[in-house]
């Protein structure tokens, strides 16, 4: 167990959590965001990322990512950030773990193919469902649905949210509403996610072929780094010099979020989490970090996630998740007995809590049992 007394005051301490939804007796050997983080490992919703698209859908390779190993990476970057500052690395490892979970299948093309479908019935959202996830849809406790996390752990997952939705939330949507800020493990999670993302789609993307070194090489970040790489490690394989640039620019990230991040929290100088709150954002990128990781995340959107096949992909699962919800929707009989049930309370949500938690292969497998004549 990490020994709170060594934290930083501002950090976030579960001796002072506002705790869970259902009180339950402190564990003999866990801290409580300890036990967040094992029950989100221990949950369905977590072994199903490793079937869900990060960018390339699960079947295109084994060596991409999947949100499941994105979900680790974005856990060990935002520990060993919170280490270097002083933060509950706990709590940042449960927010981590738990932060992708409720993700559609097909990436964000599924996730915007379900908003459309849901658009008169209130929307999808994925940061949304995470939180749906834990709070409801997970059923492994006898007293109480979901993994009745506690408030900081929540209030991690989700990371935005619109005014009218936040009103409907209770404690973890108060912030919206009042504009104050999440614990600094919160706003950690949400830059590890940036950094990690980032990181590997540029890996990923260069492995499949989609984008070039050439393309990259224009980009700035890249190409201080692979210049570096290549400067040290000239007879080395492209892969090794690729690798030896990627960890090099996570590294500067890294480091530049903790010096910026210092410097902010020294100047703002909070001596609890309750001044955290109510301090502006404090865990950020220096100005020439935060342009650079723009850029970066500019030529991934117009390179990568534009780029035809990946586009080709994405069509295909929207039209996927659009089928599927026609179908549940004309005839709700086609849904499994336990969404049938669910179902007759509210249809389009227990139609959209369905498809959510479908991993792509599922997905593609439940279509063709709805759609294709022949045994497949
Ligand atoms: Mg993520």
């Amino acid at each position: 167990m990490q020994i709170e007394d060594a934290l930083a005051p501002y950090a976030a301490r579960a001796a002072n959590s506002r705790g869970r939804l259902h009180a339950e007796e402190p564990s003999a050997a866990r801290g409580e965001f300890q036990r967040d983080r094992d029950r989100v490992i221990h949950c369905t919703a977590f072994r199903r990322l490793e079937y869900k698209t990060q960018v390339f859908v699960n079947h295109e390779g084994d060596l991409f990512r999947t949100r499941l190993t994105h979900s680790i990476e974005v856990a060990q970057l935002a520990r060993s950030i919170a280490r270097r500052l002083n933060l509950n690395e706990d709590l940042v490892e449960a927010i981590s773990l738990a932060h992708d979970l409720g993700h559609t299948p097909f990436g964000h093309a599924g996730q915007d193919a379900l908003n459309e479908c849901m658009r008169e019935f209130g929307g999808f959202e994925h940061n949304l469902q995470s939180l749906r996830v834990v709070d409801v849809l997970e059923e492994r406790y006898g007293a109480f649905d979901g993994l009745n996390l506690t408030f900081e752990t929540r209030e991690g997952v989700l990371k935005h949210c619109a005014e009218n939705v936040a009103r409907t939330l209770g404690d973890v949507g108060e912030r919206f509403l009042d504009h104050t800020q999440p614990s600094l493990e919160a706003q950690l999670a949400n830059l590890a996610d940036e950094i990690a993302y980032n990181n590997h789609d540029v890996d990923d993307g260069l492995r499949s072929g989609l984008i070039t070194l050439d393309q990259l090489k224009e980009i700035p970040l890249f190409r201080r780094y692979f210049d570096q790489a290549e400067r040290l490690y000239p007879a080395a394989s492209e892969r090794r010099r690729i690798n030896e640039t990627v960890r090099r620019i996570i590294n500067a990230l890294v480091l530049d979020l903790v010096t910026q991040s210092e410097a902010n929290i020294a100047a703002a100088a909070p001596g609890s989490i309750d001044d955290v709150r109510h301090a502006p954002p404090l865990i950020a990128y220096s100005e020439t970090a935060h342009q650079e990781s723009l850029a970066l995340k500019r030529f991934l959107r117009d390179q990568l996630y534009q780029h035809y096949l990946v586009q080709r992909m994405s069509a295909k699962g929207r039209r996927i998740i659009r089928e599927l919800f026609e179908s549940f929707m004309d005839d709700a009989r086609l849904l499994p007995p336990q969404y049938q049930a669910k179902a007759e309370a509210d249809r389009a949500r227990a139609v959209a809590d369905y498809i959510s938690g479908m991993t792509d292969r599922y997905a593609m497998r439940e279509h063709r049992r709805l759609f294709t004549v022949e045994e497949t």
